[in-house]
C-alpha cells in the first residue's frame, strides 16, 4: 500500500536534515592554525605556494594560481586568453551567472550556445555556426561536475583558431579520457566557494599547462605586475585577485579527503540514476563515455510534466520537499536575468544587441520545465540517506501517477 504523501497530510520520508556542507575538521584547524602562527598571511607565504603546487598535481596540471574566487579567475583567465573590448566569447546559456559576468566584465560580448537536454552540457554541434570574426574565446562549463565535450569542443576551437577557457568552478577533480579537467584547453577555473566541492569560503585557481597564459593570468590578477618585475611596475590593467594563506591552509587538507568524497559521490550518484532511470516519467543525466569521472558536483535530473498529465515540475518539487527531500529548480536561462536587458550607457559595447531575442530552446524547456536539482551534500550520506531519497522519488511519483487530478487541482489559483 502507499502511505499518504506528507503534501496531502501523510508522514513524511524522512526529517533528518542531510550531511553539513562544508565540513570542518581537525586537520583543517590544525592546518589553519599553524598557517597564522607560522607563515605569511598574504604575499610571500608558502601555503599558498604548497597549495597551487599540490592543485596543480591533482588537476593533472603544470600551473595553478591560487586566486579570491571562481568569478575573478574567469575574468582572469579570459584576459590572459586575450579577450579585449568588443570581442565576442561562446558560453551555455545554463550556468551559473559569473560565467557570464565574467565576460562582461572584460568589456567583451557574451554569445549564447545552446545546451544539450540530456547533459545539460554546451552542444558541441551547434558551436561552429555561433563563430564569427569576433569571436575570441569558448568558455565550455563543466555543469554540476560533469564534464562537457571536450573533444570535440577543442577540434572546432583548433579549427578556427581560438583558446577554450574551461569553467570548471563545479568540477574538481573530474576527468576527461584519463586526464583531469582544467588545463585540457589554454586554462580553466575553478572555485572554492562554500558551495562547491572544495570550500575555502570563498576562492579560486586558475590551472594550465601553457606557462605564457600562466605568466599573463598572473599579471591581470596582481595588479599589471610581470614576473621577474619591479614590484612598482604595471604593465596591464589587473586588480588584487590574490588568495589568503588561510583560505590555501583550509583547502590544502581537503586534497587528502577528495577522493574518498569523489568516490562516495560516484556510488550515490550510480545508484540514484538507476533509480531515476527506473521511475517512469523521470530521466537521469548522461555522462559521455570520454568521461572517466565526473565531480559529481550536484545531483541532477529531467521531470517529464507529459508523462504526469501535465502536472507541473513545482508540484512535484513541493511534494519532494514535504517528504523532507530538498529539490529544486536551478538555473533560469542566463540571457533572462535582468542584467541582460543591455543598458548602452553602462555597457557601449553591447549596443545593439538584443538578448530579449535570444531563445534557446533546449535551455529554456530543462530551466522552466525539466530539470530538478539536489544540492551536493545529499550525495555525501549514508546508504540510508540514499534510500530515503529513492524512495520519496517513488512515493511522490507513484502517486502523482494514480491520482493525477489530486495534484492538477493544487495548480489551480
Ligand atoms: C561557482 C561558479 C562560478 C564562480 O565562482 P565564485 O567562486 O562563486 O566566484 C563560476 N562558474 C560556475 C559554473 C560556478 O558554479
Amino acid at each position: 500500500m502507499t502511505q499518504d504523501l506528507a503534501l496531502f497530510g501523510g508522514v513524511p520520508v524522512r526529517k533528518k536534515p542531510f550531511p553539513v556542507w562544508p565540513r570542518y575538521t581537525h586537520a583543517i584547524r590544525h592546518s589553519v592554525e599553524q598557517t597564522l602562527a607560522e607563515d605569511q598571511w598574504g604575499i610571500g607565504s608558502q601555503t599558498i605556494e604548497r597549495f597551487e603546487k599540490a592543485f596543480a598535481r591533482f588537476q593533472d596540471a603544470d600551473h595553478c594560481l591560487a586566486i579570491n574566487s571562481g568569478t575573478s579567475a574567469l575574468w582572469v583567465a579570459l584576459k590572459a586568453a586575450g579577450v579585449q573590448a568588443g570581442d565576442e566569447v561562446i558560453i551555455p546559456p545554463y550556468t551559473f551567472i559569473a560565467t557570464g559576468a565574467a565576460v562582461l566584465m572584460a568589456n567583451a560580448v557574451p554569445v549564447f550556445v545552446d545546451v544539450e537536454e540530456d547533459t545539460f552540457n554546451l552542444d558541441p554541434g551547434l558551436l561552429e555556426a555561433a563563430i564569427t570574426d569576433k569571436t575570441r574565446a569558448i568558455v565550455p562549463v563543466h555543469i554540476g561536475g560533469n564534464p562537457a565535450h571536450l573533444d570535440r569542443i577543442l577540434a572546432v576551437a583548433e579549427k578556427h583558431g581560438l583558446p577554450v577557457v574551461e569553467d570548471a568552478a563545479q568540477a574538481h577533480g573530474a576527468e576527461w579520457k584519463g586526464t583531469r579537467v582544467g588545463a585540457l584547453g589554454i586554462g580553466g577555473i575553478f572555485s572554492f566557494q562554500s558551495s562547491k566541492n572544495m570550500s575555502a569560503g570563498e576562492g579560486g585557481a586558475i590551472v594550465s599547462n601553457d606557462a605564457a597564459f600562466m605568466d599573463a593570468c598572473y599579471s591581470y590578477y596582481n595588479c599589471g605586475r610581470v614576473p621577474g618585475g619591479d614590484w612598482y611596475e604595471h604593465h596591464r590593467l589587473g586588480g588584487n585577485f590574490r588568495m589568503t594563506s588561510v583560505a590555501a591552509a583550509m583547502l590544502l587538507p581537503q586534497l587528502e579527503t577528495i577522493e574518498q568524497e569523489m568516490a562516495l559521490r560516484e556510488q550515490h550518484r550510480a545508484r540514484l540514476d538507476a533509480w531515476v532511470e527506473s521511475l517512469p516519467g523521470l530521466s537521469p543525466l548522461r555522462t559521455y563515455p570520454e568521461v572517466t569521472r565526473s565531480a559529481n558536483h550536484l545531483y541532477l535530473f529531467r521531470y517529464h510534466s507529459d508523462q504526469f498529465q501535465g502536472i507541473p515540475r513545482d508540484v512535484f518539487l513541493r511534494a519532494m520537499q514535504a517528504e523532507g527531500i530538498f529539490t529544486y529548480v536551478g538555473y533560469t536561462p542566463l540571457y533572462r536575468e535582468r542584467l541582460f536587458i543591455v543598458n548602452t550607457r553602462e555597457y557601449p559595447w553591447l549596443k545593439g544587441r538584443h538578448y530579449s531575442n535570444v531563445q534557446l530552446p533546449v535551455c529554456e524547456r530543462i530551466a522552466t520545465e525539466e530539470a530538478v536539482w539536489l544540492k551536493q551534500n545529499v550525495l555525501l550520506g549514508s546508504e540510508e540517506d540514499v534510500r530515503d531519497i529513492q524512495r520519496a522519488l517513488e512515493k511522490v511519483t507513484t502517486a502523482m501517477r494514480s491520482d493525477p487530478g489530486r495534484f492538477l487541482s493544487l495548480t489551480e489559483a
